[in-house]
């Protein structure tokens, strides 16, 4: 099963009609654009002639049956298939040079095996889905801002190989993703991945004894807890409450306790700081913690 391209959301929204119903357990590809719907495809085309009202187009929403408000939605990342070529752009404005930019910039980047050359610079292939999520209760939200729902999170752990949970806020989950990476560092601190189109095969389970308030990631080594707010520290505060309340559900350990366990072993990082809520993550190695 295979959701087009061109099937695409800029709200994650429960008013979305869903492009295709699956059953729990199926596994489904997602074709997705890049962030600026393909549209930029030479170093001649600069921000200042992007469209902004396509940009960060999201594939779906997919319904999955017996979904239910309060149910988690397992979203396994089995296989992530990029283009050959992707953008990353600079303009006065964004990102955190933001004043000090004179001049747009658009630079093209070949995608390799596992490297990207940049300016002639080879660097590590990262590759990493942006948005990604269910519909957020109520009136939605737009697929440039990360919430509990998810969105545009721009986490890196987001990957192939990882297991993402999502809460479900309405029937069928409806979820929706794009905005991949072929690169990308903690940060993100321009404002631009390696934006790239690409394929996502994910299989989606509904899980009805589970209820996390946020997304949750589970990769071979690690949990990692997700908070995105208006500020670092109050997404950092949300990532730390979630992994805190993951631990005491999990082990014998108290909240006090688990907060130092945290502060011994556990890594705060930054997902990103340019998006409209930053994204923060909390990491615990899961030989610490099964
Ligand atoms: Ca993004
Ligand atoms: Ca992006």
């Amino acid at each position: 099963m295979r959701l087009a391209k061109d099937k695409v959301v800029f709200n994650m929204s429960g008013k979305n009609e869903p492009v295709l119903t699956v059953d729990s357990g199926s596994t489904v590809v997602f074709e997705t654009m890049d962030c600026f719907s393909n549209t930029v495809k030479s170093s001649e085309d600069v921000v200042s002639s992007i469209d902004f009202s396509k940009v960060n187009p999201a594939t779906g929403p997919l319904f999955v049956k017996g979904a239910q408000p309060g149910d988690t939605l397992k979203v396994t990342i089995n296989k992530i298939t990029l283009e050959k070529t992707g953008v990353v752009v600079t303009a006065p404005g964004l990102g955190m040079l933001s004043d000090r930019i004179e001049k747009e910039e658009t630079v093209i980047c070949d995608i390799h095996d596992d490297s990207v050359t940049y300016k002639g610079l080879t660097l590590p292939l990262k590759k990493m889905i942006g948005v990604i999520g269910t519909a957020a209760p109520g009136e939605g939200v737009n697929t440039g801002t990360p919430h509990d729902h998810g969105g545009n999170m721009d986490c890196l752990r987001v990957t192939e190989g990882a297991t993402l949970y999502l809460p479900v806020n309405v029937e069928g989950a409806l979820l929706a993703m794009g905005d991949m990476h072929a690169a990308m560092g903690d940060g993100e601190i321009m404002g631009s991945g390696l934006e790239v189109a690409g394929e996502i095969e994910v299989t989606v389970d509904v899980v009805k004894q589970f209820n996390f308030p946020t997304p949750l990631i589970e990769t071979d080594d690690l949990w990692v807890t997700l908070g995105s707010r208006e500020t670092m520290e109050d997404a950092s505060q949300v990532a730390i409450d979630n992994m805190v309340e993951l631990i005491t559900q999990s082990s014998s350990l108290t909240m006090n306790q688990a907060g130092m366990l945290l502060s011994l072993a556990g890594d705060l990082h930054t997902c990103q700081v340019v998006n409209p809520n930053k994204t923060m993550r909390m990491e615990l190695s899961k030989k610490i913690l099964q």
